[in-house]
């Protein structure tokens, strides 16, 4: 038997998750982000369950590729644009839309030789001071493109910093409506955070929405909301199994450092999974994990290929026992991936990025 660790991806939550996106943005058509592989889940694993939407975002050409090998005959946005010139002719052989973020991009459009014009996506720096052009020089670069024969759709686009939190985005909105008010194209504007918390009944207009996060069943504005109150369904599960027992004396210690020392006697359940499979060594004891679909916590340092468990609720575990990690547990239990993530003083972004290579992965 391999070693007894999988992780899992949920192509009806996946689904279920993008409904949501259309129910908070019901005028907007919606990408499935996808970069990183699709956050880690993979893209021909999750393409299943995100196949309904009305187009696909991401980073790397070679990922396009493989959804054009998938048979998506859709819309694909490359988020980034294209790298160096060469990338142009891909764009066109794979029908790719495209930011277009800094001059450079426009240099390179205007001496590409195409069959196909491009329809490309005009990024504004509202605010984040990231990739864009600022409000001031935006409408030069929208009127430059709009003079290349190479172009024949430019669409309008920026990114919000702080759609999870206090700051909000009223001050990146106005900074955009005033400098494209007046321009044509469609608009896109809103990332998972965003859609969620501010596209409501008078919120703000978009387009096309950027939904990635909340596609993967995770809270983008941890720790206000969590996915219940999005009703989010995690689309990844990580799981092992119990492979070996201790029974504890007070004042015994568990693992690396000693860093855990047990207050009274008490059972301990060895979890095969480690950092080596992408779960955080930074997770302190007390992190949350499911055994049997009972919440229990870890003790002691995470190390390369185990973790510690104190089984106290839940004295019939044992060897074979099932523990999860992050995602569905059995009996209909969940542990959403953002509670390890908090306690390793991160979010379900990176751990869900992070999923080592070694872990085996099936589409449930
Ligand atoms: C990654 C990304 C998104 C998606 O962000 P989420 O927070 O995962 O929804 C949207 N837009 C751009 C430009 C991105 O790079």
């Amino acid at each position: 038997m391999p070693r007894p660790i999988e992780a899992l991806i949920h192509p009806d939550a996946l689904a279920h998750n993008l409904a949501r996106a259309r129910a908070h943005a019901p005028d907007a058509r919606v990408w499935a982000v996808v970069k990183a592989d699709a956050y880690g889940h993979g893209i021909e694993r999750a393409f299943a369950g995100l196949r309904g939407a009305d187009g696909f975002a991401l980073l790397d050409l070679a990922e396009a590729e493989r959804l054009r090998a998938l048979d998506w005959r859709g819309p694909i946005l490359l988020l980034e644009g294209v790298f160096e010139p060469r990338d142009l002719e891909l764009c066109s052989r794979l029908s790719l839309w495209h930011a277009v973020h800094c001059e450079q991009q426009i240099d390179w459009l205007a001496r590409h030789k195409t069959h196909a014009p491009h329809r490309v996506f005009l990024k504004m720096n509202s605010g984040m001071n990231r990739l864009g052009f600022t409000p001031a020089a935006f409408r030069q670069a929208w009127a430059r493109l709009n003079a290349l024969p190479q172009v024949d759709e430019i669409s309008l686009m920026t990114h919000f910093s702080d759609a999870d939190g206090p700051r909000g985005i009223a001050h990146q909105v106005a900074a955009f409506q005033a400098a494209t008010q007046d321009l044509p194209g469609e608009r896109s504007i809103s990332n998972s955070a965003a859609v969620l918390r501010h596209m409501g009944p008078g919120g703000v207009a978009s387009d096309w929405v950027r939904a990635g996060i909340l596609c993967y069943g995770s809270a983008p504005d941890v720790p206000q909301h969590g996915i219940d109150h999005w009703q989010l369904q995690p689309a990844m599960t990580l799981r092992s199994q119990i492979i070996g027992l201790q029974d504890l004396q007070p004042g015994d210690t568990v693992g690396y450092g000693s860093s855990f020392t047990a207050p009274q006697a008490m059972r301990i359940g060895v979890v095969a999974c480690g950092y080596a499979d992408g779960y955080p060594r930074l997770c302190p004891t007390g992190t949350p994990v499911l055994v049997d679909g009972v919440r229990c916590r870890t003790v002691g340092r995470v190390s390369m290929d185990m973790l510690t468990v104190d089984l106290t609720p839940v004295p019939a575990a044992g060897i074979g026992s099932e523990v999860t990690l992050w995602g569905r547990g059995p009996g209909g239990a969940v542990l959403p991936i953002d509670e390890p993530a908090a306690a390793a003083g991160t979010i379900g972004y990176e751990l869900m990025c992070a999923l080592a290579r070694r872990v085996p992965v099936a589409v449930a």
